[in-house]
């Protein structure tokens, strides 16, 4: 556990957060600020600040979100229309919570150009 870090304090249960689902590898709530009408933020409870830090013994953790996100896509009936997962890293990369997150997104196109 990170003091200062947001998405610790969440999965610590320090802020007042209501989660889509938990266990004790992954916390999964809304994003604030959804940028589609499913909008889910995947955070593992371990604290790592970004995918550069990934280390070997972490790809289970990883192969367990997608897992997952395949998982709450089909419970919110985003699946056969389709989806995307996101991960930011760094800077330019979109990342503003340095503590890796994977986005669920889904509920409309988001296909760029729309298809
Ligand atoms: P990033 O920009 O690092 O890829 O994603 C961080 C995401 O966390 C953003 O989409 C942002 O809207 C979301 N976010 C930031 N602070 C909070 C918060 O306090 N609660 C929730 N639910 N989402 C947050
Ligand atoms: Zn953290």
């Amino acid at each position: 556990m990170m003091q200062d870090c947001l998405f610790c304090k969440i999965a610590n249960e320090e802020l007042d957060t209501d989660f889509v689902y938990q266990d004790d590898k992954v916390v999964v709530f809304k994003d604030i600020n959804p940028q589609a009408p499913v909008h889910l933020l995947i955070v593992p409870r371990k604290h790592i600040p970004t995918i550069l830090d990934l280390k070997e013994e972490d790809k289970e953790l990883v192969g367990y979100i997608y897992l997952l996100a395949a998982r709450l896509a089909r419970e919110e009936g985003i699946a056969e229309d389709g989806f995307r997962v996101v991960s930011n890293c760094n800077e330019q990369g979109g990342q503003t919570v340095f503590h890796i997150h994977f986005h669920l997104l889904g509920g409309r196109n988001l296909q760029w150009p729309p298809g």
